[in-house]
């Protein structure tokens, strides 16, 4: 199956206007949210969207991604995600659907109910959101849930417990898609987050049920593939963070699309180590020491430039907790003392990275460039936000915590897109097709 998923251009947008999907966000608190707004382009209008759905005392299933921070008193920390929701169920509300709302939250062990993972906060965060009150189903299928949906009136909102307390969530099993499928008679998908993720709640259940985009997800797919079929070049992908074995595989095919690679963050000392330098301390995946050599030769062999720290922070432990404070020496990357850890990209790197970034016409970022919770150890990261603020380029952000870092830094309203989906977008970038974006295509 392909799957283009282009569905309109890139307009900048004057005001807020009539966009029912623009309206609803504060414009304060989500700034990247109303920069850009899209034209429906006939031909190119591959995805349904809920614009299409006549929703009137349908009972509506929404997967969307409440997957958001909570602290340990059940508070949730950050509600961007939640927010970020809110035009795709206002929507539905406005239109009379009975909206059923399904989400994951953390890695829950998926053999039933597990507190620490519960819903229970994000409830109560949407329900002062909303304004309304909401039903919590600890039930995900059977009859409970049933009766819960059956309860439910026009323009009433049900939110099922964590979909992954069932296992068969993630192995996309069809008899609990089904199951689910049978709770609604539509089906919305608005969680861009999880939209490379092959499970029941993001693709399985579309199978059964006439299927639709959220605006959320409308919006990540225009603004993404607008940017990236054809990026203005040079385009700069700079990947960094600390989640190394999970996001290393990407490199492949960005040496490919990009023309310029930067790695900062966790993820460089693979590549140092890779290049036969001791690293001591730091972050290391150390099976993947031979497929770094492998990218290195291979961006010499396409002419990719592939840059690396030069220099790096270093101090004898992590930060505990992240924020304590911290002294720090800056070493060259080929000097890492066997008992210090790299925990952020030293000023020569800061340099030339930022120079880099500043020669793009496109630049994708994923990954912090150091600890930039800690104030010392965010320097990398403020310097790379800061000169992406400054050009001109197209810059998309991408990923849970460089969202954060760019948001806390006070760059978010110079930046061209920050993406709810951080894996998602990497795997947009490299051109796969998303399983959840796949189910919602206009077929
Ligand atoms: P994102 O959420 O943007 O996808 P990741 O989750 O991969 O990014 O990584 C973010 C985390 O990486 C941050 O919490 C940051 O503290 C951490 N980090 C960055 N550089 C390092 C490093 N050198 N060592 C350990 N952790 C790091
Ligand atoms: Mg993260």
């Amino acid at each position: 199956l392909l799957v283009r998923q282009r569905v309109g251009l890139l307009e900048p947008c004057e005001g807020l206007g009539e966009d029912p999907s623009l309206t609803a966000f504060p414009e304060t608190s989500l700034p990247w949210q109303a920069r850009f707004s899209f034209r429906q382009e006939g031909p190119m209008a591959e995805i349904k969207t809920i614009d299409e759905l006549d929703a009137r005392g349908k009972r509506v299933l929404v997967r969307v991604d409440f997957n958001a921070p909570v602290d340990a008193d059940g508070n949730v920390t950050d509600d961007t995600r939640i927010r970020a929701a809110l035009p795709t169920i206002n929507k539905l509300i406005g239109d009379g659907a009975r909206v059923i709302l399904t989400s994951h939250r953390g890695r829950p062990a998926g053999e039933g109910f597990e507190e620490s993972f519960s819903l229970g906060p994000i409830a109560r965060r949407l329900q002062e959101l909303l304004g309304r009150d909401i039903v919590l189903s600890r039930e995900l299928i059977g009859p409970a849930a049933q009766e819960a949906v059956d309860a439910l009136e026009d323009g009433d909102v049900l939110l099922l417990e964590n979909i992954r307390f069932d296992k068969r969530e993630k192995k996309n099993d069809p008899e609990f898609a089904r199951a689910l499928a049978d709770l609604a008679d539509a089906y919305v998908n608005d969680a861009f987050g999880t939209a490379h993720r092959a499970h029941a709640s993001t693709a399985g259940v579309a199978a059964y049920l006439p299927s639709y985009a959220g605006y959320l997800m409308e919006r990540e797919v225009a603004t993404l593939t607008g940017m990236l079929d054809e990026p203005r070049r040079p385009l700069v992908a700079i990947l960094g963070g600390s989640k190394v074995s999970d996001k290393i595989k990407v490199i492949d095919a960005l040496l490919e699309k990009a023309d310029t690679l930067i790695i900062g963050g966790g993820m460089a000392y693979t590549f140092i180590k890779a290049q036969g330098y001791e690293v001591g301390k730091s972050l290391c995946d150390d099976s993947k020491l031979d497929y770094c050599k492998e990218m290195m030769a291979k961006a010499e062999s396409l002419g990719k430039k592939l840059l690396l720290p030069v220099d790096t922070a270093v101090s004898v432990s992590f930060p505990e907790p992240i924020d304590a404070e911290i002294s720090v020496e800056y070493v060259e990357s080929k000097n890492i003392p066997a008992d210090k850890m790299g925990l952020d990209i030293g000023p020569k790197t800061q340099e030339i990275f930022a120079e880099a970034a500043k020669s793009a016409k496109t630049v994708v970022w994923n990954g912090p460039m150091g600890v930039f919770e800690n104030p010392v150890l965010a320097k990398g990261t403020i310097a790379v936000a800061k000169a992406l603020a400054e050009t001109d380029a197209t810059t998309i952000i991408g990923g849970g915590d460089s969202a954060a870092a760019v948001m806390q830094l006070g760059f978010a309203d110079k930046m061209s897109h920050i993406s709810t989906g951080g894996g998602a977008s990497l795997e947009y970038l490299e051109g796969k097709t998303l399983p959840g974006v796949a189910v919602i295509a206009d077929k």
